[in-house]
């Protein structure tokens, strides 16, 4: 994923004409840090896993970016997050930089008591890494607002009273109305613009979604509040779908107890990967990386690809999509609204402050806009795709803030 990531940035820098040295100061990670994680396990012998934190870049603010929990996490991954985090944070332009982490366990083989003390373990051995005004974690893949309120808590026993230190807590311990669902919302704001460019309705609109985790489930709740149809939904389990549109509402009641999408009855079923080919006008993959590939690029029926999970998209498939006229847009817009009311939550939390729904929802609403306009306008001013216009604007903002520093960028 490191080596994707980087071959996005560089096609960005040559657009820009960025000389190597400032090319290589921009892909070096400020710190890299691995901790070793010693906990007890609940039939009475040792736990031992590896945390990891990367921070890439702060020259436009405090470090920014989730905690993954996964058995893939090591330091490579979590630095092409780290990385992927520093555009993020510059193309919807809050003041952050960019940081990734994660411990490489497995979750679903951990009782809830080992999960809290390996979050705990990680908070102490992460030590300063982390702060309000430093680096600021948030949820990722299988961490969630209980995670989140664990390292509060951890962090707070040796700093005192710092909610801003993570992002995506509980509300009852300054989190943000709003955040739970804010990158679905914020994804489906920017298809609304991308619908409108090409003079689309919701309406008519038919949409598959792999993935029905806090991005899929949001993003389908948001389509269909606006009337399009969510045709096929997928999960690591299976894929259900119905050419007329799911009924969502009855599907997020059926994931709430069986875990799962399969087994829903009112869809068809189908094998799991099918969710990527089926016939819809766009395709939303909100689950893992690497999953739209030069083999199954050719096999979408869809001509928009909204990117909902990071990294989904090989650089061989957007080759092969973009001579197909098939559109993209990157994770690093398209899945944006998180981090975005990550910033206002952060913000509250800073000013002691709680704003309401609507305030959350309209501050959310009119900076994934701003961005959307900002990188299309780029797309134009450089004749350009626009993943590479949302890198070619992030580079441009980084690297103006990194020179006003004066750090010899
Ligand atoms: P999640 O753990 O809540 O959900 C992940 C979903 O993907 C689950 O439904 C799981 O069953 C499914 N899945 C896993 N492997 C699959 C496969 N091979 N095929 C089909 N489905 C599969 O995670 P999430 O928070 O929704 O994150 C999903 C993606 O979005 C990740 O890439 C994450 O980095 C990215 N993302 C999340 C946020 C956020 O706010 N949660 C923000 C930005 C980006």
């Amino acid at each position: 994923m490191l080596n994707e990531a980087h071959e996005n940035f560089h096609r960005a820098a040559d657009l820009l004409g960025m000389d190597d040295r400032t090319r290589d100061r921009m892909l070096t990670p400020n710190r890299v840090v691995k901790v070793e994680l010693i906990t007890d396990a609940d039939d009475g012998g040792i736990l031992h896993h590896e945390g990891f934190r990367v921070h890439h870049d702060s020259s436009r603010g405090p470090m920014k970016g989730g905690l993954r929990y996964h058995p893939s996490v090591d330091e490579a991954h979590a630095t092409a997050l780290a990385e992927l985090m520093t555009w993020k944070t510059a193309v919807v332009d809050v003041p952050f930089g960019g940081a990734k982490g994660g411990v490489n366990c497995d979750p679903r083989t951990l009782s809830e008591r080992e999960l809290e003390a390996i979050t705990r373990a990680l908070v102490d051995g992460l030590g300063t890494m982390i702060g309000p005004d430093t680096d600021i974690p948030a949820p990722d893949m299988n961490t969630d607002a209980r995670v989140m309120a664990w390292i509060v808590d951890q962090y707070e026993r040796h700093n005192g009273y710092a909610p801003g230190v993570v992002t995506g807590k509980p509300v009852e311990l300054g989190g943000s109305l709003g955040r739970s669902t804010a990158t679905g919302d914020g994804l489906v704001h920017i298809l609304a613009e991308a619908l409108a460019s090409r003079r689309q309705s919701f309406a008519d609109t038919r949409v598959a979604i792999q993935g029905f985790g806090s991005v899929g489930r949001a993003a389908a709740t948001a389509l269909v509040r606006r009337g399009a149809k969510v045709v096929a939904v997928s999960d690591v389990d299976g894929c259900v779908a119905h050419p007329g549109g799911l009924d969502i509402a009855a599907l997020r009641a059926h994931t709430g107890e069986a875990r799962t999408v399969v087994g829903f009855r009112r869809g068809e079923p189908l094998p799991r990967d099918e969710v990527l080919t089926v016939d819809a006008d766009v395709l939303v993959p909100a689950a893992v990386e690497d999953v739209i590939t030069g083999e199954n690029a050719d096999e979408i029926r869809a001509s928009l690809i909204v990117e909902g999970a990071n990294g989904p998209t090989t650089p061989a498939a957007d080759r092969a999509l973009a001579e197909r006229g098939v559109t993209v847009i990157p994770d690093i817009l398209a899945n944006a609204g998180g981090v975005t009311v990550s910033y206002l939550e952060w913000v509250q939390n800073a000013q002691r402050m709680r704003w309401g729904a609507s305030r959350v929802a309209a501050e959310l609403e009119s900076t994934m806009r701003t961005a959307w306009n900002a990188v299309a306008q780029t797309a134009g001013r450089v004749d350009t795709d626009l993943r590479t216009a949302a890198f070619v604007l992030a580079l441009e903002r980084v690297a103006a803030a990194a020179r006003l520093r004066g750090l010899e960028r």
